[in-house]
């Protein structure tokens, strides 16, 4: 077994401590990488917080993962030793099912394998994230990581990357779009981005005013302060997409009176609680309500390929580990600008 350092929760009340552990042997179709950087997801504080279901403890958050390859199983094609490597939010699925086969792996029918907080593929043993200095990851869950990256800006790539990249590209949002941005925060601001690569005209709907400057210099070519009713009213039925990136209650009614006709709110945030949805919102210019969950492995490749070509990174504020509980109670007030990575050097 291999011996790994990280940093956990022992329970949902606790805040995240030094902790040992021990990760599997590097089998046949494995490659080992050790960790050089880890995004902070919104999802790490809803899963510690138990925000949406009862979690794994210990949990060793973490999946937005880059570091550099230091060992491969026998049967090992894809990677060798010293290859920059990458791991986003699954480990693993049947690989099997109708999803599956179809590349679709984040909606595996018999549940894939979460990175951390879930459960390998026999359903039994519970897998940890990257907030730690080493992980053992089947190659076919592994990315490929341009040699040329800016290796810390393309962490985030691998969660918030994918789960905004997914939705644009299935909905086919590009030139001729009205694109809404909802939350300017991890996901919100790589949103921008893509969305301005796609060529949409892309607005900011933001609860903080003081976040317009960043806005406009993702590249958004508009920006709306949300708690200001006067703006809101201006922007009512304007929009052919929303994109909703927030982690926290908000009225999807309010939201959805943006809408065109035919509009498609898409949420990708999401918020502990239910939310009260009324038919009219609806019916009423024959909107739709959809999701989307990260992105399947083919489909982040993809992704990373086109954010190399393009220049695409994420804007982070690198953070020592040790100092993970304040990023945290920043992300909770909104305060983030827009990604805090961790230095795995200072575990
Ligand atoms: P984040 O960096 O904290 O950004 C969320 C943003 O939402 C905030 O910066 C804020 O932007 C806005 N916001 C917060 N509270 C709000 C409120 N009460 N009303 C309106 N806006 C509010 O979080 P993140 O890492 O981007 O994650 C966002 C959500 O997506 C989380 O719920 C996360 O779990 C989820 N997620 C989903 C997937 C998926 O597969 N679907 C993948 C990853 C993450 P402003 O300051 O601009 O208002
Ligand atoms: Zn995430």
């Amino acid at each position: 077994m291999i011996e790994t350092k990280a940093y956990a929760a022992q329970d949902e009340k606790t805040p995240l401590a030094p902790w040992t552990f021990e990760r599997r042997e590097v089998g046949a179709h494995d490659v080992q990488f050790d960790i050089l950087f880890c995004g902070v997801c919104h999802s790490d504080l809803h899963q510690i917080k138990n925000d949406w279901f009862p979690g794994i403890f210990p949990m060793v958050p973490g999946h937005e993962i880059v570091g550099r390859v230091i060992k491969v199983g026998d049967h090992v094609k894809k990677f060798k030793v010293g290859d920059l490597a990458g791991t986003g939010c699954m480990v693993d699925s049947c690989r099997v099912c109708e999803n599956c086969k179809q590349d679709l792996e984040q909606y595996c029918l018999k549940g894939s394998s979460q990175t951390y907080n879930g459960l390998e593929q026999d359903h039994k043993t519970p897998t940890y994230g990257g907030y730690s200095n080493t992980i053992v990851v089947n190659e076919d869950f592994v990315l490929h990581i341009s040699k040329d990256a800016d290796l810390a800006a393309v962490a985030p790539l691998l969660c918030a990357g994918i789960t905004t990249y997914s939705p644009l590209r299935y909905w086919k949002v590009g030139k001729g779009h009205k694109l809404a941005v909802l939350g300017l925060g991890g996901l919100g601001h790589m949103a921008v981005k893509f969305g301005v690569a796609f060529g949409a005209e892309v607005t900011v709907l933001s609860t903080s005013p003081k976040k317009e400057a960043d806005a406009k210099r993702l590249g958004a070519h508009h920006f709306v302060v949300t708690t200001d009713k006067a703006q809101v009213k201006a922007a009512k039925g304007t929009f052919d997409f929303i994109l909703d990136t927030v982690s926290a209650e908000h009225d999807f009614n309010m939201y959805l009176s943006l809408l065109r006709t035919n509009g498609t709110h898409i949420c990708v945030g999401v918020p502990p609680n239910a939310a009260e949805i009324k038919a009219f919102s609806l019916l009423d210019g024959r909107k739709s309500l959809a999701g989307s969950g990260i992105g399947g492995i083919k489909e982040t490749q993809e992704m990373l390929d086109y954010c190399a070509a393009n220049n695409i990174v994420s804007d982070i504020e690198m953070i020592d580990i040790k100092d993970i509980q304040n990023a945290y109670d920043r992300m909770v007030k909104g305060d983030v600008r827009y990604r805090f990575v961790i230095d795995m050097a200072t575990l």
